[in-house]
């Protein structure tokens, strides 16, 4: 997306959420405009949170740290090193050593919060374990920490290994696609209720899980946010997920939905801004949790 565009949107969803995410599918920190797109986010006085394989935080670290002002939150995906094509291009090793200067640094000279993340058991005894186990042998070492992560770390939940650095494991996940078969309509998602996703054409989607735009509901170039959010689609799609159904076909083949079950019902939702333009149009209780609100990209992303 480039920068001008960028900035209409920014425009367009002001008031309406103070954090944004700069991802739906791809690498952020290839976006060769970067600075540019923070000092925008700044300028409208909005938080950004950015999703990351971690491979480029050595280059990108001078442009991140000049607008770590406007930063609150980096996810970095450690997983991406136990992928097997990764590993053939990536030394394991090496890229630890760049992660964890990039944590030394960010966490003495700046407010930026980092969550790691190793979104990979299986149920399988695969080579991605046997890496996991290598990742937090690591970040032990690294934190000084005296127990064993491996027995420590729980599925689903956070663990907080310095003030502003977390670790998280999960399952593996499946990207969804409509025309997958197997589907289950049961479940619901904060997809609409807390945050939506902007692909780079302006097609305004529930979540980042729809990179392909499936569930088109509006044009952000054509139609204010608020009139898309409201509409008789995505209305509908909110109202079911109230009745934890799913009624979008790429809804019922995704497993995301399944974490809400897990975690039981979810907490009030944040940010307030989101959930009182869509509360206008629902009747249900406003659900919800903890993280990122309106993300950019998707479709010739970055
Ligand atoms: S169920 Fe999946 S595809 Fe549907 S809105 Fe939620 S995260 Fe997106």
């Amino acid at each position: 997306m480039n920068p001008v565009d960028f900035a209409f949107i920014l425009g367009q969803i002001k008031g309406q959420t103070d954090f944004l995410a700069l991802h739906v599918l791809g690498e952020p920190l290839l976006h060769p405009q970067l600075a540019l797109l923070l000092e925008k986010c700044q300028q409208e006085t909005l938080r950004v949170n950015i999703t990351t394989n971690g491979t480029l935080l050595k280059s990108r670290m001078p442009v991140l740290f000049a607008s770590s002002q406007v930063i609150r939150q980096i996810n970095i995906s450690l997983h991406c090193i136990t992928d097997s094509k990764v590993k053939q291009c990536l030394n394991p090793a090496s890229y630890l050593t760049e992660v964890f200067d990039f944590i030394s640094k960010a966490i003495s000279s700046t407010s930026i919060l980092i969550n790691l993340r190793l979104w990979n058991i299986t149920d399988e005894k695969d080579s991605a374990q046997q890496h996991n186990e290598y990742i937090l042998k690591e970040l032990e070492n690294f934190f000084c920490l005296p127990y064993r992560l491996k027995n420590e770390l729980t599925p689903g939940q956070g663990i907080r290994l310095h003030p502003k650095v977390f670790l998280s494991q999960n399952r593996r996940f499946v990207w969804p696609h409509t025309a997958e078969t197997g589907s289950n309509d049961r479940g619901f998602c904060r997809g609409l209720r807390d945050h939506v996703a902007i692909l780079v054409d302006g097609t305004v989607v529930p979540c980042c899980f729809d990179a392909e735009g499936d569930i088109d509901l509006g044009n952000i170039y054509l139609q204010p946010l608020a009139e898309i959010v409201t509409n008789a689609r995505a209305s509908a799609m909110r109202q079911e997920f109230s009745r934890r159904r799913a009624l979008e076909g790429l809804c019922r083949r995704c497993t995301y939905k399944q974490m809400f079950e897990a975690a039981g019902r979810p907490q009030p939702i944040w940010p307030p801004q989101f959930n009182q333009l869509a509360g206008q149009y629902s009747s249900e209780s406003i659900l919800g949790g903890d993280d990122q609100t309106i993300a950019k990209g998707g479709r010739n992303s970055t």
